[in-house]
């Protein structure tokens, strides 16, 4: 927690945090998670799935930029210029399948957009097809006092509620989907008070989070407390490892495990991944796969040079002349920042 909380803020983004005061872990929790709400609206989580299980915050708004840079709430990188939402990813296409969109706040409905077909964005031509639509699917929720929720990504043909529509906090609005501008699958949720854009891990409009001296300014989350812990802070995450028989690209993974050739006894290459979410800069990734028998596969990547959303680190062995041998395949993954390890993942996997 410490050194995950120590890694954000010494970032790339704040090179100048390094001069002044480091924040420590208590001192960023006290100052994000201990303010009571301050507005009348309190959001709950707007995805039927389980944070840091089975689906993850990729990206968190933008509430300012330095050197060009995206700043989430936490004054670390873990967004993108511009971005104006919390987008809650599942781990693929294939396993957001009927998850269900839910209101964050009780509302009447104020709009909706259904009939987006989905498709993940990869080419210029994807991305001109969506063009005035980068919601895809989505709901617009009034709530009390000037605020207001939007829902995007949403599933072709799941939205199931209407424009005037009366709403309670939890309500099914529809399914995750990929429809819009969207590279994954996942729930983008905007919030915006008397039209202004909001960040609902601050409690303030965008573009007022971090100080001068690169701190998180005060924070009055719109978050339900509980919220709040589960989706933030910022972290560095193995979402996941796996055994397969050739070495996988992040398309596949983003697609899901039906796109992925699993790692069988006759498979010419013995692949072990990790896929890591928010890799800073100067970040290493240690695989170390152990065999039933021979010398264990152990590899460390170069230091990264940038900071990366998203990354799928790979080794791989050649099968022999003979088939693999039967028994226990252990794979171990770790993130190393600054010599210490900031996240691990293990995952066994017996051969018959
Ligand atoms: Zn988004």
């Amino acid at each position: 927690m410490r050194v995950r909380a120590a890694g954000w803020v010494l970032g790339r983004v704040l090179r100048r945090a390094r001069l002044g005061d480091k924040p420590t872990s208590a001192v960023l929790a006290a100052t994000l998670m201990c303010a009571a709400p301050a507005y009348g609206i309190e959001l709950q989580l707007p995805i039927d799935c389980v944070p840091g299980k089975t689906c993850f915050v990729q990206n968190y708004p933008d509430d300012g930029t330095l050197d060009g840079d995206g700043i989430d709430y936490a004054c670390g990188g873990a967004t993108y210029p511009g971005h104006d939402g919390t987008d809650i990813r599942m781990l693929s296409v294939e396993s957001a399948k009927g998850v269900k969109v839910l209101a964050a706040a009780p509302g009447i409905v104020k709009g909706i957009r259904d009939g987006e077909t989905d498709h993940l964005m990869r080419t210029p031509a994807d991305r001109a097809a969506i063009a005035g639509k980068e919601c895809g699917n989505g709901v617009v929720i009034d709530h009390a006092d000037g605020w207001q929720t939007q829902y995007c990504h949403m599933h072709a043909g799941s939205v199931r509620v209407h424009t005037g529509d009366k709403v309670e906090a939890g309500a099914v609005l529809g399914e995750v989907g990929q429809s819009g501008e969207t590279q994954f699958a996942h729930v983008h949720l905007s919030v915006r008070h008397n039209g202004e854009k909001f960040d609902p891990f601050l409690g303030s409009a965008l573009k007022t989070a971090c100080h001068a001296d690169g701190k998180p300014g005060a924070a009055q989350p719109l978050w339900r407390a509980d919220v709040m812990a589960a989706l933030g802070p910022p972290s560095t995450v193995v979402l996941e490892t796996g055994f397969t028989d050739q070495p996988v690209g992040e398309d596949a993974l983003e697609e899901g495990h039906g796109q992925v050739a699993p790692f069988q006894g006759r498979s010419p290459v013995l692949a072990f991944y990790a896929r890591v979410m928010h890799l800073l800069k100067g970040d290493r990734v240690h695989l170390q796969v152990s065999l039933p028998n021979g010398a264990p596969i152990d590899q460390t990547t170069e230091p990264m040079t940038h900071a990366k959303a998203v990354k799928v680190i790979s080794v791989a062995r050649k099968r022999g002349s003979g088939p693999w041998p039967a028994g226990r395949y252990a794979g171990h993954a770790e993130v190393l920042r600054a010599g210490a390890v900031v996240t691990s993942s293990d995952i066994v996997a017996t051969l018959p």
